[in-house]
């Protein structure tokens, strides 16, 4: 499965994150020998138990709501943090940041689906986020995309429509203020079921978990 999808994925450059929340390392030691680098995870006390005993050129990436009090404990690791939806916690990300002598890579995570238990910024938040004086002076955090959770539904109009939006919440944004770095370039979007309307609509990144793993 994992060979297919790559293959489906190279077509567009479209990069996979392989999710790996709730399954154990030995799955995850698997697909990475068979050359899988980045996983994601949404719970941070899995993600730092995998990252301590899972080979060291993973690259983590923490993908589900994250609360601002539990940032420290990823923060020497992660290699790219997809659900950044407030100010405070871009702050306490490059607060942990710059303890580590790093930059931290993240993606804003934009609201697109119509329910109301996703998680996530609208365009004019996240353009008012970043226009900020306090924005300006994160040093330690680099914005290099958006991502995006379209509504779990049969109706692939709406889930198209959804990703559409996040496109041009992204394009937007990179006219707007992000014009002059090349580093801001990421969509991150589409899942098991829904990567291959995310893939046509412009995904730069896919974050499979089910499809791969088998049902959690
Ligand atoms: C679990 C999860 C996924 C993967 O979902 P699947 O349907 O299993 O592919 C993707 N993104 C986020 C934010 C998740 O929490």
């Amino acid at each position: 499965m994992l060979q297919q999808i790559l293959a489906e994925l190279a077509e567009t450059d479209t990069r996979l994150v392989a999710v790996s929340k709730t399954k154990p390392a030995e799955q995850i030691l698997e697909m990475y020998q068979q050359g899988q680098r980045i996983f994601g995870e949404n719970r941070v006390q899995e993600l730092i138990e995998k990252q301590a005993t899972l080979p060291k050129d993973i690259e983590w990436h923490a993908i589900g709501h994250l609360q601002t009090n539990k940032v420290k404990y990823i923060s020497a690791f992660v290699s790219l943090i997809h659900s950044v939806d407030s100010l405070k916690l871009l702050t306490e990300i490059n607060k942990q940041a710059l303890k580590h002598e790093r930059i931290i890579d993240c993606l804003l995570q934009i609201k697109i689906a119509a329910e109301d238990s996703k998680f996530g910024l609208s365009l004019a938040d996240a353009a008012e986020l970043v226009a900020s004086e306090r924005f300006s002076e994160l040093t330690n955090i680099r914005i290099v995309g958006v991502m995006g959770m379209a509504t779990f539904t049969e109706d692939e109009d709406q889930v198209r429509g959804e990703f559409r939006h996040l496109k041009s919440c992204f394009d937007q944004l990179k006219t707007g203020y992000f014009s002059d770095q090349a580093s801001f370039a990421e969509i991150s979007m589409g899942m098991s079921g829904d990567y291959r309307i995310a893939q046509e609509e412009g995904s730069t990144m896919v974050r499979i978990g089910s499809l791969l793993f088998g049902a959690r």
